[in-house]
């Protein structure tokens, strides 16, 4: 093979766009590097409903899981990632959010210069195909499609109704002048099916001479000669090759792989490398460090009447449902059940919404049945809620020099006593909410974590035994201009040459929103930072 001007390692939500972006220029040869396999013919995954199957399912997925947490029980939280083309954005949850401006003018505030969200708005409109069209906020003929949620007729209005009790408006954008309220979230869905950035900007991409994709092949390490990065080397049916870029090597391996790969090239903190028998090539100290996660926990309601997503699981009308998403993409498999999703703070001190909260209609449990074959789990409501900008930092760390072994991740999960309070916070806000006279009226009694769950102690331990994530890992190899930082504005990793990063974990801060469509916004911006003509072409939309 000659050797490319570009290799991309990790064909996920990043790489798949960065790996379409710049070989859009013929005269650059692109190689992208992926350890998962390809996503053809996976029709599950293209299923929107289904994906909390896809993302459980071993064959496409990493199945990383945290240490024994220290402010959690000590569980072993589970830290899912997509090994497959789309990588994390082919199995993810397809919500469309990109937190809120103040997140990014904080990452330019901390001397980033060309990261504020009027920086980086033009990268958002660049790769969306939004469905209110083209404006200030959206773009109308991006790659990635972000569909509407039709709000449910009867329980939507109540829910708002409860909103605007508490005194929140009603929304009809997330993303346009306001952000802060209640709406439903929009999705990366295109007719019917999953939008991924391996479907929407790979896919469409790959018939071109200059890219080519690796599948099935993982990357051990990057190739240092003095303080350059000239290539990588991975391994493909069981023999290692050694692959050279012309210009630069671009790691896209996510939140949990980037930071581990430096380490495995002897780029990190000595004391992170060195117990592992690997040699440091160069002292970073922030690599793995600075870990964030959004901490998730979820309160549970019964319904008054059977007026949820429950009906829809009775075996025979699933069928049905499934038919039709076969012959037509549409019917209640080609979305996701949610009733409202509101952006809220909590408390009156704060600057930007604190919770994210995703009401459902649906268990958690929720499984098909039929009279006679199998009970269903009931008619309930699930109050999903992300503490959005979380204190507690945690770390990656090699397990041992092996690149495939699982890296050793450690969220830290409630490390932060003030997390714990804002947990507390959340769990009364939400009781506020379905308290509200119209939310009231949908709801018979909340059964998780249930109304003898009452003192702070109580609160605490109910979080401390449940919490998750919404399995958003970002900011392990964070951007940023001191000396935990890993890579600079324009995602150089320090004091290396010839080698970036672009992906979650660059992110300074964790956004207040899902990550997937900032991790593009990411993708979007290296990709002309690369070609070396930002400012030119981040502004069209188009
Ligand atoms: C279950 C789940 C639900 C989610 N729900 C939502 C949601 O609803 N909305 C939202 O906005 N975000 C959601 N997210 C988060 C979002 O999908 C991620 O933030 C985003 O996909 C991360 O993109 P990335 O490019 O940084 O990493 P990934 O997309 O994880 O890509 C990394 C890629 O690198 C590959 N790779 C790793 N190591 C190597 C190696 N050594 N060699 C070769 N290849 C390698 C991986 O296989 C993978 O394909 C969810 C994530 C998950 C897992």
């Amino acid at each position: 093979m000659i050797d490319p001007d570009y290799i991309i390692v990790g064909a996920g939500s990043a790489g798949c766009v960065l790996a379409a972006r710049l070989s859009e220029d013929p005269g650059v040869r692109v190689v992208l590097i992926e350890a998962g396999a390809t996503d053809r013919g996976r029709w599950r995954m293209r299923m929107p409903l289904a994906w909390r199957d896809t993302f459980m399912d071993p064959a496409v997925g990493w199945g990383f899981e945290s240490e024994p947490e220290p402010f959690a029980d000590h569980r072993r939280v589970p830290a899912p990632r997509g090994k497959v083309l789309g990588g994390s954005g082919s199995v993810n949850g397809m919500m469309y959010s990109r937190g809120c401006a103040a997140d990014y003018d904080d990452w330019a505030k901390a001397g980033l210069a060309g990261w504020g969200y009027a920086d980086v708005l033009p990268y958002f409109r660049r790769s969306e195909a939004n469905w209110r069209g083209a404006s200030a906020y959206h773009g109308g003929d991006g790659p990635l499609t972000v569909s509407r949620h039709a709000p449910d007729r009867f329980v939507y209005p109540r829910m708002i109704a409860g909103a605007r009790a508490l005194g929140f408006s009603e929304l009809d954008d997330f993303h346009g002048a306001r952000h802060e309220g209640f709406a439903t979230p929009d999705f990366t869905i295109h007719r019917g099916e999953r939008a991924s950035t391996a479907g929407r900007f790979l896919h469409p991409s790959m018939r071109r001479p200059n890219l080519r994709v690796i599948t099935d092949a993982l990357v051990l390490r990057v190739i240092l000669e003095g303080a350059s990065a000239v290539g990588v080397e991975y391994r493909e049916h069981g023999r290692t090759v050694r692959l050279r870029a012309t210009r630069e090597t671009v790691l896209a391996a996510g939140a949990f792989n980037t930071p581990q790969l430096l380490l495995l090239s002897g780029i990190g903190a000595p004391d992170a490398i060195e117990p592992h028998g690997i040699k440091v090539a160069h002292a970073l100290a922030g690599v793995g460090r600075n870990l964030q996660e959004h901490q998730s926990i979820a309160l549970t309601y019964l319904a008054q009447a059977p007026i949820t997503f429950d009906s829809h699981l009775r075996a025979d009308r699933l069928a049905h449902a499934l038919m039709r998403w076969f012959l037509f993409r549409s019917g209640p498999i080609a979305g996701l059940p949610v009733s409202v999703q509101g952006f809220v703070r909590t408390a009156e001190h704060l600057d930007r919404p604190d919770l994210q909260l995703l009401v459902s209609p649906v268990s958690m449990l929720a499984r098909p049945w039929f009279p006679g074959w199998r009970r269903g789990v009931g008619h309930v409501f699930s109050a999903a809620c992300v503490l959005l900008h979380p204190s507690s930092r945690g770390r990656v760390g090699l397990r041992c020099a092996n690149p495939a072994a699982a890296p050793r991740i450690l969220l830290n999960l409630l490390e932060a006593p003030e997390d714990r309070v804002a947990m507390r916070r959340i769990v009364r806000f939400v009781r506020r909410f379905f308290a509200t006279p119209e939310v009231r009226a949908l709801v018979r009694a909340e059964s998780m974590p249930g109304a003898a769950v009452e003192s702070d102690a109580e609160i605490d331990a109910y979080v401390r035994a449940t919490v998750r994530t919404a399995m958003h890992p970002t900011s392990s190899c964070a951007m940023g201009a001191g000396e935990d930082a890993v890579d600079d504005q324009e995602l150089r990793v320090c004091g290396i040459e010839r080698l970036r990063i672009a992906d979650a974990s660059v992110m300074p801060t964790i956004v207040g929103g899902n990550t997937n469509a900032p991790v593009i916004m990411i993708a979007e911006k290296a990709a002309d930072l690369i070609r070396g003509g930002e400012s030119s072409r981040g502004g069209d939309g188009g």
